[in-house]
């Protein structure tokens, strides 16, 4: 069986840029939320996922 994936943005909460990107799987009801550091804000902020 294959499974879909799908890209997706990791964007800052903060400054609102995307940062990183990562896949997950197409029905996955479940929300991405990292944290990364942000080179923007240089520091360590949240980041949420976004459609690519
Ligand atoms: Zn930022």
């Amino acid at each position: 069986m294959k499974i879909k994936e799908r890209f997706i943005f990791l964007v800052c909460t903060e400054c609102k840029n995307r940062n990183y990107t990562t896949h997950k799987r197409q029905k996955a009801a479940y929300k991405l939320e990292k944290k990364k550091y942000c080179p923007f804000c240089r520091h360590h902020t949240d980041h949420k996922e976004r459609k690519l």
